[in-house]
């Protein structure tokens, strides 16, 4: 029998009104996990209100009392990991090492803000008048809709819920419908933590129904939106003037100079290219190397390659687990298509697979006389898919680096300080790592990207101002009326201290 799951409203896990549902299934052997409640506009308008409804009192905890919760969510998380870990690698095939990682990184972020309740800090500053004080103080936006994607179905939805809450927010989580199971079993550990009912709401269903439902809805004050460039472009379209936030795609690219260490390169490049099934908004789709050490590397990279096992990630021996859906399988496809028509030379992979005649697996591919202009070097596959792109120079590097229309995540790989150094000041980029891979963010620091990636920078000390206000404060306590900008404060001649 497979489990129908709730939706959560005004902290009652209960069914959509609308009566119908749809399954999420493991992608390694297409067995149906559960069942999940197909949301409807009620629904929705239902979820928004409640969250409305508590906003106040939930603004009125104590930031540092709102901490507590967290600390209590992260402990829990801590007890779960390996159950979470298992259920995420079952709902969307990361390989169990990976998703321990995704689990970890919503213990660190839960941890981290946590500490903020404590912090949230404002600024005071000067004034150009006397008897006057100045600050700046952070206030809750209101309610928020956060809609995530399902490649990091725990680790993203925490980077954005637990500042909202830390913040005084009230929300509505709508996550991808590959991964709703790991959704749910994330807020109800925030809910046995002690979140308040109301405060966090859950609702399933598609995007285009419940997402863009949220996205218009008059009532949300914030959307924190993380996906794919063309769904951010709809939000950015609908918004209205709500606070928006969006994390979108890449097509991140990493620099090996002919001067770089090539084994720990290829290392970097294996983990940054076929990890996550190449499911990664910081995957590394694009290698840009020198043309002195292009046949070296590339052996050493396509020995790598091949050695690769597929399989189903919960199986110690498997390196690359299955893509999201059939859908990812055949999006992947067709970009084996359009490399070998754009006349690029495919070293291997190029198909998908089934193991025991099930799953959505491909091959690790690897391609290689790209030119930066072909498609394959410019659009987001998410696949294990590597474009290698030859150079003659750092400065060719960095304009092939530039010359995409993303700016998530890239890497330098080099032992000379003057090509770090350049590398760092002229990428175009949110991110830039110095001999690692394009991959390893740490939730104590801002992640984002600019461009077609969106402007959010989520975790870290940014990851507050995605989800508050600040308010500036002047107190006057002169008694009379003082005019900024007009009154003449400081004469030629200062006061002498016995006037
Ligand atoms: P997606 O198709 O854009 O979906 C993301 C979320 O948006 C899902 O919950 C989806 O719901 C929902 N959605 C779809 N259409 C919507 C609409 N019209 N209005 C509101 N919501 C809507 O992206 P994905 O395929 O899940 O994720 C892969 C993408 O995410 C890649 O482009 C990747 O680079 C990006 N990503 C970016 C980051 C980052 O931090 N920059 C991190 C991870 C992933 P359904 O699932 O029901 O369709
Ligand atoms: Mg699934």
């Amino acid at each position: 029998m497979v489990k129908e799951h709730g939706i959560l409203i005004d902290g009652k896990w209960i069914k959509s009104g609308s009566g119908e549902t749809f399954e999420s299934l493991n992608p390694a052997n297409e067995k149906v996990i559960g069942k999940f409640q197909s949301c409807n506009n009620d629904d929705v308008n239902k979820a928004v209100n409640a969250a409305e409804n508590v906003l106040d009192s939930w603004k009125d905890v104590p930031a540092p009392k709102r901490g507590e919760i967290l600390l209590r969510a992260a402990q829990l998380l801590r007890k779960n990991k390996e159950r979470l870990a298992k259920l995420m690698t079952r709902e969307m095939g990361k390989v169990i090492a990976e998703a321990r990682g995704d689990v970890q990184e919503a213990i660190d972020i839960t941890e981290y803000m946590a500490g903020e309740g404590r912090r949230l800090f404002g600024h005071t500053t000067p004034s150009e008048l006397r008897d006057k004080f100045c600050l700046g103080m952070r206030m809750p936006v209101g309610v928020f809709a956060l809609i995530t994607p399902w490649n990091f179905p725990i680790a993203i939805p925490s980077w954005k819920i637990t500042p909202a809450l830390i913040c005084g927010n009230t929300m509505v989580f709508k996550p991808a419908s590959d991964t709703p199971l790991c959704a749910i079993e994330f807020v109800k550990v925030l809910e046995k933590a002690g979140v308040p009912k109301g405060v966090i709401n859950l609702v399933t269903g598609s995007g285009s129904k419940v997402g863009s439902a949220l996205v218009k809805h008059k009532k949300i004050r914030g959307i924190s939106f993380t996906g794919s460039r063309e769904v951010g472009e709809f939000v950015t379209r609908e918004a209205g003037l709500k606070k928006v936030g969006l994390e979108l795609g890449g097509k991140n690219g990493i620099i090996i100079m002919d001067d770089a260490d090539l084994k720990l390169a290829t290392d970097g490049v294996i983990w940054g290219g076929y990890g996550t099934t190449g499911q990664r908004c910081t995957a590394a789709s694009r290698i840009i190397v020198h043309e002195k050490i292009r046949s070296k590397f590339e052996k050493m990279l396509l020995n790598r390659t091949r050695k690769l096992r597929l399989g189903d990630g919960l199986k110690p021996k498997t390196d690359v687990g299955p893509l999201i859906n059939n859908r990812a399988v055949e999006k992947t496809h067709e970009y084996t298509h359009i490399g070998l028509a754009e006349g690029a030379m495919m070293l291997c992979g190029g198909k998908p697979v089934k193991i025991n005649g099930k799953g959505f697996f491909y091959e690790p591919t690897l391609f290689t006389n790209v030119a930066p202009d072909m498609r394959i070097a410019q659009e987001e596959i998410f696949g294990p898919y590597i474009s290698m792109i030859t150079v003659k120079n750092l400065d060719e590097a960095i304009n092939v680096m530039n010359g995409i229309t993303y700016g998530l995540s890239s890497a330098i790989y080099t032992n000379d300080i003057k090509n770090a150094f350049e590398a760092v000041e002229r990428i175009e980029a949110g991110l830039t790592y110095v001999n690692s891979s394009t991959i390893g963010s740490e939730v104590h620091l801002p992640f984002g990207g600019i461009k077609g990636t969106g402007h959010a920078r989520e975790a870290g000390w940014t990851g507050i101002e995605e989800f508050s206000d600040i308010k500036t404060v002047y107190f006057d306590y002169s008694g009379r009326l003082q005019k900024a900008q007009i009154d003449v404060v400081v004469g030629k001649k200062l006061k002498k201290h016995s006037e």
